[in-house]
């Protein structure tokens, strides 16, 4: 008896999946203690909240929220806050515990959190928007505080929104704490450069990976998909440094020009939602066939599990670096495995953003802002330390940039535990 192809790959793993597996494929090419290994499978404390908030026609609703606090061993937590109707109790974990890896690749004096609001921003006036940030902060304010929990902003979440929660917190500690959250406006302690980082780090892994395989820049032709704040930030930096960018897209749909875009012409998402699809390019594709495309790079910079055992055989690019977080399905991840395609992970490629978060955090803390050159340059430095240590380990052993990014990560947490140990 024969058995069939499977024609569509399972369900995607769910966020808590993928952390332990990586956790789980980190650990078996390392000589870490069983019992660290059990710790960080699961989360420290969630707590789950329930936030009453007046409607604007003198309603009252309630809405449930939630943070997830992973490992706290190289410092105090650190993660985003999502308003979105699908955030999950069991997703803040899973995505605390990628936090917890991002960090420690990063080497930040971090451990990783993540929560949430189940609650559709679009459905809430901004007075709404704000009562729920100010009631949501007071509820989560006994867990949080700058040496504990630093929470920054996410999907449905702004600068706005971390403003609200800073002065709310403020308020009722009786003294302006900027650094109990970052991604702030800098005219409150927010800090320059902040934004544009992840795209910004993406670039930067991208041009290094690019030289190690001694592959120059500007012989490079790249395909960015979402053409939003990481992936026109990334491809901008690409450009400037003389990348070919022939495709981009958003949403709804890709243009193409074998000859490259200047991407300072093509407004991204933000600026003009739809000016992506609608520009004057000599080509026009879907967002399926643009990962498909003939390219030396390929940057998934839009939504996750866009890379699956679907279109994984007929990706043509040879490397992917992952703009978007979990871009990549495991199915697809084990094809480009055996076919030879270097996958640079997102916790290493679009860490910029909580590099920058740690270094808002120093100048809330120091209460000295820095030049948008400084954190450049400190970005710069930190991402080619980061980049240094994984690539170490990629050339000390057999396996792929991803597994190699986790070791990094696990190796500092679990010596950390190590240097610790288990009170009591
Ligand atoms: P964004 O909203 O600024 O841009 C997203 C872009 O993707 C837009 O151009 C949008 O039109 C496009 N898009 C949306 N759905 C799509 C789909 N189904 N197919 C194709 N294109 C689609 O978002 P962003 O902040 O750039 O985030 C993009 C990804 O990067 C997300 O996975 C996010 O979690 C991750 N990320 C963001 C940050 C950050 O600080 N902005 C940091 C780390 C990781």
């Amino acid at each position: 008896m024969t058995t069939a192809e499977p024609t569509t790959e399972p369900e995607p793993e769910s966020a808590v999946e993928t952390a332990r597996r990586q956790l789980e494929r980190a650990a078996a090419h390392l000589d870490v203690d069983d019992g660290v290994v059990e710790r960080l499978r699961y989360p420290t404390d969630v707590y789950r909240v329930t936030v009453p908030l007046e409607r604007d026609d003198g309603t009252t609703e309630m809405f449930t929220g939630y943070r997830a606090h992973h490992d706290s061993v190289r410092g105090p937590y650190k993660g985003g806050l999502r308003y979105h109707p699908g955030v999950t109790e069991d997703e803040c974990v899973g995505l605390s515990m990628w936090m917890t890896w991002k960090c420690a690749v990063m080497d930040l004096p971090f451990g990783g959190a993540k929560g949430g609001v189940i609650v559709d921003p679009k459905e809430l006036s901004r007075d709404e928007k704000e009562r729920l940030t100010r009631r949501f902060a007071e509820e989560l304010r006994p867990v949080i505080g700058p040496m504990k929990d630093i929470p920054a902003p996410d999907m449905g979440t702004d600068p706005q929104t971390m403003a609200w929660f800073m002065d709310s917190y403020s308020m009722q500690v009786g003294e302006t704490t900027p650094g109990v959250v970052t991604g702030k406006p800098p005219v409150i302690g927010g800090s320059k450069g902040r934004e544009k980082a992840p795209g910004r780090s993406v670039g930067i892994v991208t041009r290094e990976a690019l030289d190690y395989y001694d592959r120059e820049i500007e012989d490079t032709t790249v395909a960015v998909q979402g053409f939003g704040s990481v992936g026109a930030n990334a491809a901008r930096y690409l450009d400037e440094r003389g990348a070919t960018i022939v495709a981009v897209s958003d949403v709804d749909g890709a243009i193409y020009d074998p000859d490259g875009f200047d991407t300072n012409d093509v407004e991204d998402h933000d600026e003009t939602p739809g000016m992506v699809s609608t520009y004057d390019a000599p080509e026009k594709l879907t967002n399926a066939e643009l990962l498909e495309l003939d390219v030396d790079v390929l940057i998934p910079a839009a939504v996750g599990n866009v890379l699956t055992a679907e279109n994984a055989r007929n990706v043509q690019a040879d490397m992917i670096v992952e703009g978007a977080n979990g871009p990549t399905t495991s199915a697809a991840d084990q094809v480009f495995e055996d076919q030879g395609v270097a996958v640079i992970p997102d916790i290493l490629a679009n860490a910029g953003g909580v590099t920058v978060s740690y270094f808002e955090w120093l100048q809330d803390i120091n209460r000295r802002a820095w030049s948008l050159e400084r954190v450049h340059e400190e970005l710069e430095t930190e991402m080619l330390r980061a980049w240094e240590s994984v690539r170490g380990e990629y050339d000390a052993r057999d396996v792929t940039w991803r597994d190699a990014t986790y070791l990094v990560a696990l190796s500092r947490i679990s010596e950390a535990h190590d240097a610790r140990g288990l009170w009591p």
